[in-house]
């Protein structure tokens, strides 16, 4: 029986993994869940999982949740609230595995957290590896810890390894990574159009359910220029190693091109629980709930080759990985200002692009070696973004 804290409970992918969770309750226990402010579904994931330990992250909700979780049938739950409860749940001794699903930055600090006491974790934000790079990896090497990928085209990159592979490693005679994309929303919008999508157009993703931000991150393909980042840190490649494929039905979830011509992939339906029921099992597999494939009703799968004009967050993530030092740091933290002011209806969806783009020529690409740096870094960047959006007229 293994102890998991789900960090980011509440979201698409915190919802997820409590789905696969109960389909093997002989196998893991709710050690812990967390949540930002979203108590209604956090109050009711405790009634059915009953964790020992419920943390909400944002203060000003806590009073309210407590005393919600004291009047009902779950009062022996622990409520714990602010940021340093979510390092605090993600190191317990009765931990083994740490589902990380915060969204963006604010995952970073339990991220690394749970890496540094030797967790098992399963990594869904992308955001704290893309931000801390070689710290996150050295911390899971120092420690002992297994680091598995959830985001479902890095699962299926990894379950098409050699045997024995380990992430961080460099792969036996792997020459390449197609990475694949489903190209998302505007993928045909005449380019032009562009500036005119909406909030609400952009988060409708034609083949994912995922939350707010990603969702946008799909539509402006940062999301696959995020993944990229967090590709060549996980797989140990060259960022001209990895060619990102739009494939719009989403079946296959990546390949890797071996040197003896083979190009091994990995299939399924759209569907979140087979990366996090793979990696939960592993080294086993076990049912995730997810219907089996139709090919037939698939009928044909197509690929193309990005086009940097209409996607130009991915040409950016390119330049940041192959800057290296803070940029992918930069990068990251210029796309989540700029989100946020995009759902918020500051700024074009078009704005997106020039924030992150006019942010990082304001950095050169010098080394972060500590956490201290990267967190100063982020900091930075967050306020160069915010400026240049002050700039910017709706
Ligand atoms: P959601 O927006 O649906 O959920 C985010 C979760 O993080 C919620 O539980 C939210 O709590 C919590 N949260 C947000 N801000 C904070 C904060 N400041 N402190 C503590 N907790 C916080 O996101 P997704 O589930 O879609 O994505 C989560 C991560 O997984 C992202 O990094 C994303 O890139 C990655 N991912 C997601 C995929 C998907 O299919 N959804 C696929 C692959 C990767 P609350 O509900 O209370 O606000």
């Amino acid at each position: 029986m293994k102890g998991i804290c789900i960090l980011g409970a509440t979201g698409s992918i915190g919802v997820s993994t409590l789905d696969v969770v109960a389909r093997h309750p002989d196998l893991y226990k709710v050690v812990a869940l967390t949540a930002n402010g979203n108590i209604d579904v956090l109050f009711q994931q405790c009634l059915v999982h009953h964790p020992e330990y419920a943390v909400v992250a944002s203060e000003h909700r806590a009073d309210e949740f407590r005393q919600r979780i004291a009047a009902s049938t779950v009062a022996d739950i622990k409520v714990l609230s602010g940021s340093e409860a979510l390092q605090q749940v993600a190191t317990l001794d009765t931990v083994d595995s740490v589902m990380a699903a915060i969204v963006g930055a604010a995952g970073l600090l339990p991220t690394l957290a749970a890496a540094k006491a030797g967790k098992t974790i399963l990594l869904a934000n992308k955001e704290a590896l893309v931000m801390s790079g070689q710290i996150f990896l050295k911390a899971v090497k120092d420690s002992g810890a297994v680091l598995l990928p959830i985001d479902s085209e890095h699962n299926a990159i990894f379950q098409c390894m050699p045997a024995g592979y380990a992430t961080g490693q460099q792969a036996r005679q792997a020459r390449r990574i197609l990475l694949t994309a489903s190209g998302g929303p505007f993928r045909r919008t005449p380019v032009e159009e562009l500036i005119n999508v909406t909030p609400e157009q952009a988060i409708a993703h034609p083949k994912w359910d995922m939350g707010r931000k990603i969702s946008v991150d799909s539509a402006t393909m940062m999301n696959k220029g995020l993944e990229l980042i967090e590709a060549c840190l996980l797989f140990n490649m060259q960022p001209d190693d990895i060619q990102v494929v739009i494939h719009p039905q989403s079946i296959i979830h990546s390949m890797v091109d071996y040197v003896d011509g083979s190009v091994l992939a990995q299939m399924g339906n759209p569907d979140m629980r087979t990366p996090i029921a793979y990696a939960m099992a592993w080294p086993e597999r076990f049912d995730s709930g997810v219907a089996p494939l139709n090919i037939f009703e698939v009928g044909r799968m197509d690929f193309e080759q990005p086009d940097l004009q209409r996607f130009p967050c991915l040409k950016l993530a390119y330049q940041a990985i192959k800057s290296g030092g803070v940029m992918p740091t930069i990068l990251n933290a210029a796309n989540e200002v700029a989100v946020e002011a995009f759902l918020a209806e500051q700024i074009r969806f078009t704005d997106i692009a020039k924030i992150i783009e006019q942010s990082m020529a304001q950095f050169s690409a010098e080394q972060a070696d500590t956490l201290e740096a990267v967190l100063q870094a982020d900091q930075q960047a967050r306020d160069i973004a915010k400026t240049v959006i002050t700039h910017l007229a709706v």
